[in-house]
């Protein structure tokens, strides 16, 4: 069976002057039916903006280069997003109800004005025939399935009136109002606190398995990626770096890259000692480093082979692969 979604070598550029800036490079992925795809990397790595793209949001001055993004559809053929006209009458009728997005600060996303409740149901509207009041019934369900304790008068209250963890449930709630198929959910969890993170993350892992949805999940945390997903991409200045299932990448991880983003986290260091730090930054994709683009921050392992020659992705374990020239 397809996946639900296949992006094959995907590139997304920016038009600067007389240029294309390369700001996604060649990736390639699925995402099946009851999968979790975790996509990880740091602030400019490409992440968000790829998973944007499968919902026709490639912000203005940017566009897909070259590449597909394949959608499956429970029945009938397969729909190639790419090259659907952006806001057209097919990408709207795919996005939020076949395929929905959780953003990462639910105040931006909510609006000030409206109720929780109006904004569930008026979501609902534009993709069901509900009536207004079977709507808003139906708002107070999904609000009551995401764990909100009182969820009648949360539909009544406004963005404001609830906590972060209450707004990034109603969010989710909002995502699963018509049903998606894949739920991608870019850094989710930023702006709570620990514990909320934790139940934020519970809640969306029970509701890909009740409801059997492929979902994408970005963080820019490997630990907490590689909890909820059962596959990870790492990415890396727009490109795939490595990828494989979560527990193999965890444990046997072929790039310095994802090495350094694990000896980062607290719980690979021991008790006492000081947390290690990733050196540096991404680097601006105007001033992309030739060879391997990761190398100006890899003291440790690279040669002067990686300052001139590309690495490609090697596969080095079943369904491991890594783009490096230590597996050349
Ligand atoms: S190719 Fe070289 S510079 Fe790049 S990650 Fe591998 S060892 Fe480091």
């Amino acid at each position: 069976m397809n996946p639900l979604i296949s992006v094959k070598d995907l590139s997304i550029g920016f038009h600067q002057r007389h240029l294309v800036l390369p700001a996604v490079e060649n990736i390639s992925f699925d995402v099946a039916a009851g999968e979790t795809l975790g996509i990880v990397g740091e602030s400019g790595s490409g992440k968000s903006l790829s998973a944007r793209a499968i919902l026709g949001l490639v912000p203005a001055g940017g566009e897909i280069t070259s590449g597909q993004i394949t959608y499956q559809p429970a029945s009938g053929d397969p729909i190639e997003i790419s090259s659907l006209p952006k806001n057209g009458r097919d990408i709207r009728s795919l996005r939020g109800s076949k395929i929905a997005m959780v953003f990462q600060e639910p105040m931006a996303s909510l609006s000030p004005v409206h109720t929780i409740g109006n904004q569930i149901s008026t979501t609902l509207r534009q993709h069901t025939d509900l009536s207004k009041r079977a709507a808003l019934t139906r708002a107070i369900e999904l609000l009551d399935q995401v764990g909100m304790a009182s969820p009648a008068e949360i539909a009544e209250q406004y963005a404001h009136q609830i906590s972060g963890g209450m707004r990034q449930r109603a969010m989710i709630a909002m995502a699963l109002s018509c049903n998606p198929r894949l739920l991608i959910c870019d850094e989710p969890t930023t702006a709570l606190d620990a514990t909320t993170e934790a139940q934020i993350v519970d809640l969306l892992a029970k509701l890909q398995a009740d409801l059997n949805m492929g979902m994408i999940f970005i963080s820019h945390n490997i630990g907490l990626v590689s909890e909820i997903a059962d596959r990870v991409m790492v990415m890396y200045l727009g490109q795939e770096v490595e990828t494989g299932p979560a527990e193999t990448v965890l444990k046997t991880s072929g790039h310095p890259y994802t090495r350094a983003l694990l000896a980062a986290l607290p719980a690979f260091t021991e008790a006492g000692a000081e947390l290690a730090t990733l050196q540096g930054t991404v680097p601006d994709p105007t001033s992309r480093p030739t060879g391997c683009s990761f190398h100006p921050r890899c003291p440790e392992f690279a040669g002067e082979h990686c300052k001139t020659v590309r690495p490609v992705l090697h596969a080095i374990a079943d369904r491991h692969c890594a783009k490096c020239h230590l597996h050349d």
